[in-house]
């Protein structure tokens, strides 16, 4: 490959590396990926997974998982549970442990001292409401606060109270002391710690006063040498007091880099709505297969390989956009069409018999597995004189054959890996619905030793009555019926799709499904792409679509 050629394929991300690794800017790569454990982790999240950790396998360095904890009424060891599975099931490896911003309490503790003790950070005792008055908006200056010029002593005991406990919740904040008339608002004067009278799912009651986002990000960056801090966009602003706090703290020069958030189809992705959702009982969990949630998807039959594939179809942009959900969707088929075993599954059946078979006889049909991998093997199928088709594939009064390859009153198909078949006649019930066919075989027709020179275009799928197994089938459509949903102006969940679940407990499946076991996944041919659900008991076997078959984006 060219040098060209190479740096094509590169994104920006990883074309910037490839700068610094070779003008010695860095000589090593170390990311970091660091939900805030206030939610399970959604589609958007694997993005940036993908990114991080990709980028530590690709430039051989590390990625550290940094629980960024610093809000502690909204965080909890559920979530950060529930994240350490997700990212185990992608796949990646984060080190012997991951790390927790909590664990650097005392030493941000140290760097406010040592910003007071510099000059560059003070005690202000106004409200909320005064200080975010005093920033003013970008077109002016702010207006400073009345408490901005204490003495270091000053503010070095109040700041000890605020520790202490003395000081109550509300009544003081510790401020960078950075520019009032900056025109970026983040740095008029942000604040880096106030007091929270809440206990820490990790360090107890040990605080009552907590770093701000912006005065914990960088500085645990910085604690963990990373050298690709790499966030969303709407970050950008946070990057001159990133690099102000990091100058001023005289600590390792971590760098910011942004890059577009994922945004998908007819999906949300924040955090904050999706716990509205399950609060609000629109869905089961988060991990409701109806979820954009890792969890979710994993309930849905998704793989990590899907989704890694996905993340790395939509790529690195520096620029926001929406991407079609039909690729997500593409990424899932690609993989199950590989390893999914082909079976039968009838989603609304049909009794068919064939009333030439005699009663009591059963045989075994050989059906292959998979044929995109031959190691699959095959499965027997006993095929019997009653049998369930699919109630779509007959019709009373069929178009003409060259457009209607399936079922008719004296039409031939296929049962497939089985013999041909033709309708002789069907039963009514009083209202009029098809609730039998009858047909005949012909013995010369079996699948793979067919002597009849017959040929038929149409090929069924089926099961045997006596041998079906009853399941239910949760069919899933999109939760949100609006594909923008970052353009709506009204309440979200007004666009939820009313039908995203139909729940079907008809479904005649093969034998062979009767020992499927939770999380096992099948292509039901024709159909799609199905996973046993954890719902599922001895007594009630439930699958999940995943997926449908048709694929709108290998198409496009
Ligand atoms: P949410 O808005 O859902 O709460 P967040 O950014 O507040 O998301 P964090 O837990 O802080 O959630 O995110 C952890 C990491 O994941 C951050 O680096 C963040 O930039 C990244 N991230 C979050 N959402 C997306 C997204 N939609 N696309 C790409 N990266 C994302
Ligand atoms: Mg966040």
């Amino acid at each position: 490959m060219s040098e060209n050629e190479n740096k094509e394929s590169l994104n920006f991300i990883e074309q910037m590396i490839e700068d610094d690794l070779k003008s010695g800017k860095n000589s090593f790569v170390q990311t970091r990926f660091p939900p805030e454990p206030n939610g399970y982790l959604h589609i958007g999240h694997a993005k940036s997974i993908v990114l991080n950790f990709g980028l530590a396998e690709k430039y051989n360095g590390k990625c550290n998982l940094r629980f960024d904890d610093t809000n502690p009424e909204k965080e909890s060891t559920e979530y950060v549970n529930a994240i350490i599975e997700d990212i185990k099931w992608l796949g990646y490896d984060y080190g012997d442990k991951p790390l927790f911003t909590s664990d650097y309490f005392d030493t941000l503790y140290e760097y406010a001292i040592k910003l007071i003790k510099k000059g560059k950070a003070y005690i202000d005792d106004q409200s909320a409401e005064e200080i975010s008055a005093g920033k003013t908006n970008p077109s002016i200056p702010g207006i400073e606060s009345p408490f901005r010029n204490r003495s270091v002593e000053e503010n070095l005991s109040l700041f000890e109270e605020m520790r202490d406990g003395t000081a109550s919740e509300g009544s003081r904040v510790l401020r960078a002391k950075v520019d009032m008339s900056s025109p970026n608002m983040q740095m008029r004067d942000p604040i880096i710690y106030r007091i929270k009278k809440v206990a820490h799912h990790r360090t107890g009651d040990k605080w009552c006063i907590y770093p701000n986002y912006d005065f914990a990000h960088g500085q645990s960056d910085s604690l963990e040498n990373v050298t690709y801090s790499l966030c969303t966009l709407e970050f950008r602003d946070h990057k001159p007091l990133y690099d102000w706090l990091i100058n001023e703290l005289e600590i390792f020069p971590s760098e910011q880099t942004e890059f577009a958030r994922l945004n998908l189809g007819y999906t949300i992705v924040s955090k904050r709505k999706l716990l509205q959702l399950v609060e609000e009982n629109h869905v089961s969990g988060w991990d409701d297969p109806r979820m954009p949630t890792i969890s979710g998807f994993r309930r849905r039959g998704y793989t990590p390989e899907s989704i890694k594939s996905f993340a790395h179809k939509v790529g690195v942009a520096r620029r926001d956009g929406v991407t079609d959900i039909a690729l997500l969707e593409h990424s899932i088929r690609e993989d199950l069409n590989k390893k999914a075993n082909r079976v039968f599954g009838i989603l609304d059946p049909l009794k068919v018999v064939i009333t030439n078979w005699p009663e009591s006889k059963t045989e075994m049909m050989p059906a292959v597995n998979n044929p995109e991998d031959e190691s699959a093997g095959k499965r027997e199928m006993p095929l019997t004189r009653e049998i369930y088709i699919e109630r779509g594939d007959f019709k009373e009064d069929p178009p003409s054959p060259k457009k209607w390859y399936r079922l008719g009153p004296d039409r031939e198909v296929r049962l497939k890996y089985g013999y041909i078949i033709k309708c002789t006649g069907f039963k009514k019930d009083e209202a009029g619905n098809i609730t039998e066919l009858h047909c005949e075989y012909d013995p010369q027709t079996k699948s793979g030793h067919d002597t009849s020179g017959k040929k038929v275009k149409g090929t069924l799928g089926w099961v045997s009555a006596e041998h079906a197994v009853k399941a239910e089938v949760r069919m899933y459509d999109r939760l949100f019926k609006t594909e923008n949903l970052n353009t709506i102006d009204d309440d979200f969940t007004n666009h939820l799709n009313p039908d995203s679940l139909t729940i079907n407990n008809k479904v005649l499946l093969e034998p062979s499904l009767a020992s499927a076991k939770v999380g096992d996944s099948f292509q039901f041919e024709r159909q799609g792409y199905f996973i046993v659900d954890p719902d599922s008991d001895e007594n009630n076997l439930i699958f999940n679509r995943t997926v449908t078959l048709r694929d709108n984006w290998s198409k496009m």
